[in-house]
């Protein structure tokens, strides 16, 4: 027999880990989410010597991609993450609860929030004229210029200052010499193309219009900017889905490892005939005598209706051990069938577990079943899953 590699080794004991918890989790936790911790370290220390001698921020917005913030970010923290983006003010208070770092608010400025910000400690993105102005005038009344970002804009027309703005924010000395300026950053709009001629397009307009503010450190790349090369490295990146295991690039191998484990119970185990249809909309024909598994997960815990299993189209599957379960018919809201006929019976008992994501049904890969994204995936798991964080 091969010996097996290190990661093998520890493959196996994060497998009688995971069995072991879901043996313990509370008899009526209809789901089990169990997050890796270990895996987003490894994967922030991955990011990190990919972009070094750069400054890796975490991208902990939405919950940390619905991981949970406190979790996520503490584990980032514990890597030597100094540096946050959210979205919003909310988000931002939640991590002060708990943490130290330099919290970047992606969303800006809304119109009298600069108290707030103020208060919590974090630092808008600025992404037009008012806000930069509303930020000074805040500065000024404080008589301290305060901490923020300025985001010009490369080609993503969403936010950001328009590049003959940022022109003549910098020929202003009296606007920026109330803003004590963090960073300058742009975002993406194909990162995950690696091959798409806007990289390099918003790339070189980066360059240039960060160029306006020396010394102020630059960040352009998310986590598929980060596998673009150092040239879009600039002084700080900003991953989020990487973190979590999901794919960064639409074409090669994924270099991050799954974070993710999703469990539901099996409520019942059925025999049906050839013939019967499963599900709502009758849309699923069985060709065989077939054992129905159902699990007590639906839409309503992020697992997309989109992907349902017809006659004529397959979809995502589900694994109890080493085997492999099709879905059968439609996604309900709570309930999902799977064929378990070449289940092994001893494997297959009332309030047992069956797989929905991990290591072989990836977020990845319940995302393009479902017509999506990985980061919709995880921002959509809902809220009956019974959660637990595992750290290596
Ligand atoms: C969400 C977001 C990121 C992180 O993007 P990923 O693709 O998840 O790595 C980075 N920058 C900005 C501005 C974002 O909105």
């Amino acid at each position: 027999m091969a010996t097996p590699g290190c990661g093998a080794v520890m493959d196996e004991a994060f497998a009688a880990r995971i069995e072991s918890e879901l043996a313990n989790a509370p008899p009526h936790a209809t789901g089990v989410a169990i997050v890796r911790l270990g895996a987003i370290r490894r994967n922030y220390r991955k990011l990190r010597e990919l972009a070094q001698p750069a400054e890796t921020a975490g991208v902990v917005k939405a919950n940390a991609y619905g991981l949970g913030i406190e979790a996520v970010f503490s584990a980032l923290e514990k890597e030597g993450c100094r540096t946050a983006f959210v979205a919003t003010l909310g988000e931002a208070q939640a991590l002060r609860g708990f943490s130290k770092a330099a919290i970047y608010v992606l969303d800006g400025l809304l119109p009298g929030t600069a108290p707030l910000f103020e208060e919590i400690g974090a630092r808008p993105v600025l992404s037009s004229l008012d806000e930069i102005s509303e930020w000074g005038a805040y500065g000024k009344a404080r008589a301290t210029p305060l901490p923020a970002a300025i985001h010009v804009d490369t080609g993503m027309t969403r936010l950001g200052v328009p590049g003959e703005d940022a022109a003549l924010i910098a020929q202003t000395p009296e606007l920026l010499s109330q803003i004590d300026l963090r960073l300058v950053m742009s975002h993406l709009a194909c990162a995950d193309e690696p091959a798409h001629t806007k990289n390099e397009a918003q790339r070189a307009r980066f360059a240039e219009l960060s160029s306006l503010f020396p010394e102020v450190p630059r960040s352009l790349a998310n986590s598929g900017g980060i596998l673009l090369g150092p040239q879009f490295h600039f002084d700080l990146t900003r991953p989020g889905i990487a973190l979590y295991g999901g794919r960064p690039a639409s074409t090669g191998a994924n270099p991050v490892e799954p974070v993710l484990w999703l469990f539901a119970r099996i409520a019942e185990v059925r025999p049906a005939r050839a013939g019967e249809t499963v599900g709502y909309g009758a849309v699923q024909t069985l060709k065989r005598r077939t054992k129905i598994a159902t699990a007590t997960a639906g839409y309503a815990d992020g697992f997309f209706r989109a992907a349902s299993a017809s006659d004529t189209r397959e979809g995502p599957p589900g694994f109890i051990g080493a085997h492999r379960l099709p879905l059968l018919g439609r996604v309900s809201m709570d309930l999902v069938t799977f064929d378990a006929t070449d289940v092994p019976d001893e494997l297959l008992h009332r309030g047992g577990w069956i797989e929905l994501i991990g290591g072989r049904a990836t977020v990845d890969d319940l995302a393009s079943f479902a017509g999506t994204i990985s980061y919709e995936v995880l921002t959509s798991l809902g809220h009956r899953y019974h959660r637990i964080y595992l750290d290596d």
